[in-house]
């Protein structure tokens, strides 16, 4: 028997379920082309929460995924492959040393980043994303200290840009902590005039080079502006941004900047997992599909809907 391409079977399987398909940008292309929507993590939480469609198939990594399912208990959203996961989500195992961490300094606020998984999002105060976690971090008063998981890089960071003192949590992305100073220097001056353009997700020896640090979206905008000063940039994030960029800005020279000597390239070990093979057989089969406990999805859904109503502030 043949079995039609899954981009036929995704097309009739959108139609039947009424669908609707939420892609990260750090996607492969063919996944980003037959999205319903491609945002990074805050504007695909707010699809997802305006969302209409009785199913949402999320391509993505598990906690985004969760996330969706936290905004919409009463919805189906499934996601391609379930070992879709990421290492900053991972890095705040184990949970006990977790919760005595933030048992330790119990009368600091918890603002955690979007990328965790569903039981630290039920204990933290607020949620950020990278597009808005100075907003957030902003919105406490100038003598609060904060703790700020589970990234130390973007902790780091957020603690310059605001002046507040941040307390960090010890988790690194494994794409953006891979970026390596010397490699990236080598790239810029063989591309003289060309813009450095880095995720606050990276380590400081690479945003001490940046010319511009930014999130996902903020990267993309810039790289494609009207009034760009260059048509060359180096791009320090998941290159899977380079997509969008070509679409907004073809005529441009996206270079990914090169990782350290042990790895050949910059993607995503886990966002790269999703296929468009697994997404057409996820539709069909309704599975993998995310569940979350009803209690902990309302603790959970508490710090979310703080953080979405900042952003629209
Ligand atoms: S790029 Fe980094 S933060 Fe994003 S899903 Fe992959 S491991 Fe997680």
């Amino acid at each position: 028997m043949q079995v039609a391409d899954p981009l036929a079977r995704i097309a009739a399987l959108k139609r039947s379920l009424g669908a609707v398909i939420l892609a990260h940008y750090y996607q492969d292309d063919d996944i980003q082309d037959i999205a319903d929507v491609i945002g990074d993590s805050l504007k695909l939480a707010q699809e997802a929460r305006k969302s209409d469609a009785s199913v949402i198939v999320f391509c993505g990594v598990h906690f985004m995924a969760e996330t969706a399912k936290i905004l919409n208990p009463g919805k189906t959203v499934l996601m391609p492959d379930s070992a879709a996961g990421c290492s900053l989500a991972d890095s705040c195992e184990p949970r006990w040393a977790f919760e005595a961490w933030v048992r330790r300094h119990e009368s600091l606020p918890l603002v955690s980043y979007i990328n965790c998984p569903a039981w630290v999002k039920a204990l933290s105060t607020v949620i950020c994303t990278s597009s808005n976690a100075e907003k957030v971090v902003s919105s406490f008063p100038r003598d609060q200290a904060v703790l700020f998981a589970p990234d130390r890089h973007l902790s780091r960071f957020v603690a310059e840009r605001t002046g507040r003192r941040l307390v960090p949590w010890d988790g690194v992305c494994v794409v953006h902590d891979i970026f390596e100073e010397k490699r990236i220097l080598q790239a810029l001056r063989e591309n003289p005039g060309a813009e450095l353009l880095a995720h606050p997700e990276c380590p400081v020896g690479i945003l001490a080079h940046a010319h511009f640090i930014g999130s996902t979206t903020g990267i993309i905008d810039r790289a494609t502006a009207p009034d760009a000063r260059t048509n060359t940039f180096i791009i320090a994030t998941e290159p899977g941004v380079i997509h969008e960029m070509k679409k907004r800005a073809p005529g441009r020279v996206y270079i990914p900047a090169p990782p350290n000597q042990t790895c050949a390239c910059s993607y995503c070990p886990y966002m790269r997992l999703n296929t468009m093979e697994k997404i057409a057989e996820c539709m069909e089969r309704m599975e993998p599909r995310i569940d979350v406990d009803i209690e902990l999805a309302r603790r959970a859904r508490l710090p979310l809907e703080r953080m979405l109503e900042i952003s629209r502030n």
